[in-house]
């Protein structure tokens, strides 16, 4: 057997990367998104279609009683829902809740200009024997994967309830079932529909993902920053600000613009050189 050699320069570039990524510098600081009121517009969903989710009928309700509730429509909320099916159950036995307006988890959120996914799309994209569904890249491209959840949730009946967050879940010993505090998010034309209710349910899921919340440094000076100037995440795409969608690669907007973008791994490995086809000037901080 083989031994791998990694020579003592590298192993200290690699310490002194780590130790600043956990000191307790501003370069280390999140903002807590949720939280903080200054920064809560960044939160804001640009994919929902608040309209049209308020006028549909809800599956649950306050005082709603189902067998599962599913937090997250990703893959993870999918596939679970796939196997309760498979296993037996109704579709109408399973609510999936998410925040997100749609069906995909992280690749709802995620438009940004060149996603694509780092895997072969027949080993990452789930159930596409049971579903059909069959990729039109060998490394799929982010929009085919969000088709590929919205195809798996229409095959199977799934029923999915969006813009809808999870407060709290609290285990019920008398019932034997979980008491759940739900809450819609419906933008604030329908102030009177985002209110927190309580549902009932025997089973609860949680499929919320390892990487569904946005990680926004707390970069002295933002909020002057972003009086002056256009400011945001990568997991909400901006394309009217942009030029551009998710299916057509040309941000036109950007002609006579300096942009930066802040950081350098894989979201910046997939957007960097789509933005320097377009930005007058581009800045990798
Ligand atoms: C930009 C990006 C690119 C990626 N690329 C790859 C790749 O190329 N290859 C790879 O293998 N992996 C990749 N990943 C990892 C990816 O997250 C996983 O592969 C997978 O999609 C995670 O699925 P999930 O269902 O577990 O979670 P998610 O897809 O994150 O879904 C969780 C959902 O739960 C919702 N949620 C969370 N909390 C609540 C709550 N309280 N109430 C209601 N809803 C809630 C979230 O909004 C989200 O929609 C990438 C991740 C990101 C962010």
């Amino acid at each position: 057997m083989g031994s791998v050699e990694v020579d003592i320069s590298t192993r200290e570039k690699y310490s002194a990367e780590r130790a600043k990524r956990l000191a307790t510098t501003n370069f280390a600081k999140r903002l807590e998104v949720s939280k903080d009121p200054s920064v809560r517009d960044l939160l804001q969903d640009p994919w929902a279609d608040y309209d049209a989710r308020a006028k549909e009928a809800p599956y649950l309700e306050n005082g709603s009683r189902t067998k599962f509730l599913i937090v997250g429509a990703g893959h993870s909320g999918l596939i679970h829902a796939y196997h309760l099916i498979k296993a037996g159950f109704d579709p109408k036995d399973l609510v999936i809740v998410d925040n997100a307006g749609g069906w995909g988890g992280t690749w709802y959120w995620n438009r940004y200009p060149g996603l694509q996914c780092d895997v072969e799309g027949y080993c990452y994209l789930p159930l596409l024997q049971e579903s059909g569904f069959v990729p039109q890249n060998r490394y799929s491209h982010g929009e085919e994967i969000r088709q590929n959840a919205e195809h798996i949730a229409a095959k199977f009946g799934l029923q999915g309830m969006f813009c809808t967050s999870l407060v709290v879940a609290d285990w019920n010993e008398s019932d034997g079932r979980w008491d759940v505090t739900l809450r819609r998010q419906l933008g604030p034309a329908h102030e009177e529909l985002n209110v927190p209710f309580t549902v009932s349910t025997q089973f609860l899921i949680t499929a919320t993902g390892p990487l569904s919340s946005m990680s926004i440094p707390a970069l002295p000076g933002l909020d002057d920053f972003r009086r002056e100037k256009k400011v945001f995440h990568a997991a909400r795409w901006d394309y009217d600000y942009t030029g551009g969608s998710t299916t057509d690669p040309h941000m036109v907007n950007l002609r006579d613009k300096v942009v930066g973008i802040v950081g350098t791994a894989a979201t910046a490995v997939q957007a960097v050189p789509e933005l320097a086809k377009w930005a007058q000037h581009l800045y990798v901080f």
